[in-house]
């Protein structure tokens, strides 16, 4: 192993301020987005990929599968504006409320219609196919980064891709604003509240809050719908165990 370098210091420009700062573009970040501002907040909103949508978008996952409990339509708010906009222009499909009746989402005819696009209840364990029919969205992943841009543009949200969080500012205990590297270089941005939406807890893992690591991992089972955990084998173990070593702990 060589021995480490140490970087000089550096000024960093601060080129934004805003009540609400949001980290990660994904469907948390760009929620919490959205409602910040629609609550009045000016909100700035953080990515490092050149789009929006997180693994939604990027991720191709095209099928927001079954929202729903019975008959009832359980995800609401943000994202069903979201699936309208794209169904609007034709970059979304959703089972109409007629084919989702008791009456007739299990039928032979609901399925040969929207079985292709994913559009059934595939959590359903003890029903015969066909599954049921249910409220569920296939969708263009493209269209998902382009409305997620239309939506917080409409919220007035200002929007930084290509800006890779990389430390937390810390003062007295309370994060007040964020470091990423950009093309332009390492910038920061101020903000009063800072949100972590980046799935991996970067910005609070660098600010030196304490948080829990599983020694479980999530993996997928091979019957239809469902997460479950799962020990990991010895060996991964100890892979992750020497990588735990040689990680470098996040500064606060
Ligand atoms: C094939 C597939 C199918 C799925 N189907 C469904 C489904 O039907 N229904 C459902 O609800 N969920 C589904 N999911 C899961 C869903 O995609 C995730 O739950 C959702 O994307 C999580 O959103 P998020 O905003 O929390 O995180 P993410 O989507 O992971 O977004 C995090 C964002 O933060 C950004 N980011 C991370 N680190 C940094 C950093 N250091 N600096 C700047 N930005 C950063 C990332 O680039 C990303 O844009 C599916 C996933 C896959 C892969």
């Amino acid at each position: 192993m060589q021995s480490p370098i140490v970087l000089p210091s550096r000024q960093v420009n601060v080129v934004d301020r805003s009540d609400v700062v949001v980290v990660g573009g994904g469907p948390a970040g760009i929620s919490a987005a959205i409602s910040a501002a629609r609550n009045g907040a000016s909100v700035t909103l953080l990515e490092r990929y050149p789009y929006l949508g997180g693994l939604a978008a990027g991720g191709m996952v095209l099928v927001l599968d079954d929202m729903i409990n019975g008959t009832e339509i359980t995800v609401k708010g943000i994202c069903v504006e979201m699936i309208e906009r794209m169904e609007r222009k034709g970059l979304a499909v959703v089972p109409s409320e007629n084919d989702r009746t008791i009456e007739f989402r299990d039928t032979p005819e609901a399925w040969q219609r929207w079985a292709r696009w994913g559009l059934f209840d595939f959590h359903v364990q003890s029903s015969p196919n066909p599954h049921p029919v249910c409220y569920a969205a296939a969708f263009d992943p493209d269209a998902f980064k382009q409305t997620s841009y239309d939506l917080l543009t409409d919220a007035k949200v200002k929007i930084r891709l290509h800006s890779w969080f990389s430390s937390a500012i810390v003062e007295d205990g309370r994060i007040t604003g964020v470091v990423c590297q950009t093309k332009a270089g390492l910038e920061a941005i101020m903000g009063s509240v800072v949100i972590d939406t980046t799935g991996d807890l970067d910005v609070a893992a660098s600010a030196g809050a304490s948080h829990t690591s599983s020694d479980f991992i999530l993996t997928t089972v091979s019957r239809w719908g469902g997460w479950t955990p799962t020990r990991p084998s010895a060996s991964s173990r100890r892979s992750r165990r020497s990588s735990r070593r040689s990680t470098t702990k996040p500064s606060a």
